[in-house]
Parts: structure tokens; sequence; C-alpha cells
């Protein structure tokens, strides 16, 4: 019987899909049958975990690695440098997720890159702009902190073919545990993206390592705001908390766009556009709910040896997102109030009523 059913599935939509594309659609759907309960709970977060003591040494075979791996793109054949990277969790396949920090202060950016490895380009561009701020201190002022994490996804990097998706199939920049995850996440998969794998958001939201890693790194850094690079749509976009509402600007969007539109003049003039953002993506988890003014890099292909010059373009954009003067900008205009009191999430001062 469920094989007759089967049967019948797969007659039907041969009708829809070429005969060999069909044939793989399916092989991959049946291979996902066998996939090992490796989701992240509160139970299993602990094998995620990569001890202090283990640390140094999973970082060193992750750089050897990427070494080998940037050499076939033709790029730098060392990305890692002899930075101080840290890395405190492991995907399934066993790679630790990376990031590093630069800088002491309370101003912080976070700069995400390859969440989805199969847009090639910006992989390198995380790595790059680390050993940057490394070369050049001064680049980081007393009152900034920049985290980077240039390889979310290393497991849908380190296969012949890099993929959009985690070892796991799922596209983890569709995994956040947003609000409408439950009521549309699977729904929106179904009719929009026509039920196709590399944007599959997961049965859970949060179910991913790779998930909870990026939610790790906004709660324990708490950034004032967040740069992911992707690519090959060719611009930036800005998700903040008026996004999809007929609602008057906060100020909170009003500056982020103001940001959106600076990068963009350092990275001649780049299109800004306000792009939609989709049920468990990080521009609705960090954007939209958090209130962090979360700006997307998309850069406008995929072409590995475009690398350097896209480089050359936005390296003044990714400092101007690093060095933009967000809280003194707000400060000159006379609202703060108003603006800290959209971040709801943001420790507000102690106050002393003795
Ligand atoms: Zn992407």
């Amino acid at each position: 019987m469920l094989l007759k059913s089967l049967t019948t599935i797969i007659g039907l939509a041969a009708v829809a899909l070429p005969a060999g594309a069909a044939e793989d659609h399916y092989a991959d759907i049946l291979k996902r049958a066998f996939i090992s309960s490796s989701s992240v709970s509160q139970e299993t977060l602990d094998s995620f975990r990569i001890s202090e003591t283990a640390e140094p040494a999973a970082v060193k075979e992750l750089c050897a690695k990427l070494g080998v791996k940037f050499k076939k793109f033709g790029w730098e054949a060392d990305p890692c440098g002899k930075l101080p990277w840290r890395a405190t969790l492991r995907t399934v396949k066993n790679n630790p997720l990376l990031f590093i920090t630069f800088g002491n202060g309370g101003d912080n950016t976070l700069i995400l890159s390859a969440v989805h490895p199969d847009e090639l380009t910006p992989v390198p561009m995380g790595f790059r702009l680390a050993r940057h701020l490394s070369e050049h201190p001064e680049l980081i002022s007393s009152d900034q902190q920049v985290i980077i994490a240039p390889l979310v996804n290393p497991d849908g990097f380190f296969v012949e073919n890099p993929t959009r998706t985690n070892a796991r199939g799922v596209d983890t920049n569709r995994n956040f545990f947003t609000l409408d995850w439950y009521e549309k996440s699977l729904t929106w998969w179904k009719t929009l993206k026509l039920k196709k794998l590399s944007h599959f958001p997961g049965h859970f939201p949060n179910s991913e390592v790779e998930t909870v890693f990026q939610v790790r790194m906004i709660d324990e850094f708490q950034p004032d705001k967040i740069l992911s690079v992707h690519a090959p749509l060719g611009f930036i976009d800005y998700d903040g908390p008026g996004d999809q509402k007929p609602t008057t600007l906060s100020q909170a969007e009003r500056q982020a766009k103001a940001l959106a539109g600076a990068i963009s003049q350092k990275s001649k003039n780049y299109r800004v556009v306000d792009y939609s953002f989709y049920p468990g993506s990080l521009g609705n988890f960090a954007g939209n709910e958090r209130h962090i003014p979360t700006i997307t890099l998309e850069l406008a292909t995929t072409d590995a040896k475009k690398v350097d010059s896209y480089w050359d373009q936005f390296l003044p954009g990714l400092l101007q997102a690093i060095s933009y003067p967000f809280k003194k900008t707000i400060e000159k205009t006379n609202n703060t109030q108003k603006f800290y009191s959209d971040f709801t999430d943001k420790p507000r001062p102690k106050t002393d009523k003795s």
C-alpha cells in the first residue's frame, strides 16, 4: 500500500519535473528517512560542546582543512592566520563553529558569513575581515567590539559541492525560533518555495546547532547591529521592527536604514532594498523581534573568482558597519530615550532606590 501510494506520488511528480530531476528529488527525500536524530535540544546540547581543553586542537584541525578547501577555489591557503579563534560548539559532522572578538567596548557589531556556503563569495569575507582587523587594531576604537563568525555552516562547506543547508538538510536561516515559525514556516516552504529541499526550515525551530550558535552569539554579545553576508541577490537589505507593517518607522529602524545607506555609500553606492523577511530567518528573529538593526549584504554573484573584487568593493562598507556612530548620532538627534525604549531586550542601567 505504502509502495503503491509512493509510486503514485512519484508518477504524479514526474509530470512536473524532468525525469532525471524527479528521480534525484525523490532519492533525496527517501534518504532523509534515515537521517539520525541529531537535533539540538536541552538534553543533547552538551554533546555539541567543545571542552576548553579540546578547543585549540579542534580549531587547528579545522583551519588546516579550510586551507585545503580554500586553495581548491583559488583563495588564500591560510584563511585563519595566526588569530586567536574560539569555538565552543561543534556541528554534527564535528566541525567547530568559529568566532573571534576584537576590542572590549560596549558598542557591539556582530558579523556573520557563510550561513549558506553554496553562496561561495561570502565564505572568505569573514576570515579576511578578521585578519584585516588583526593587522589594523587602530580600526577598533575603545568603545567598540566586533564579533565575527566567519563560517556559520561548515558542514555545508566541507562537501564536494557546497550546499545551502547543513548536514541534516536544514536551511539554518529559516530555523530561528521566531514567533511565526509554527504558524507559517512549513506552510510558506510548501507554497512559496514548492518544498525546495535547499530551503527546508527544519521540523522544529532551533533544531540545528548552527541556529543555536547564532542565537548564543546574539545572547552573549548583545550586538547593537548585525551584518550577515550572503549572495547573489546584489543588494543591501535591512530588517527592523517596522518591516512588513504599514506603521511609521521607529527610530531604531530609521537609524538602521541610515546605516544601510552609509554602508552602500562606502561600497560604490550599492543598491539598498527593504526586502521582506521569512519565518525563522535571522532578519525576522534579530531585526523584527529583538529590534537589533540587521543588515544583509547580498553580493552580486556566487562566482569564486570574484572574491578579490568583492573584498575591495566591500571592505570600506564592512568597516563602516563597524564604526557607524549609531549611539552618537542618536544622542545628537536628542531622541535617546525613544531609541533605547525600542530595545526592549537591552539591559537597563541599575537604579539604586535605597
Ligand atoms: Zn543566503
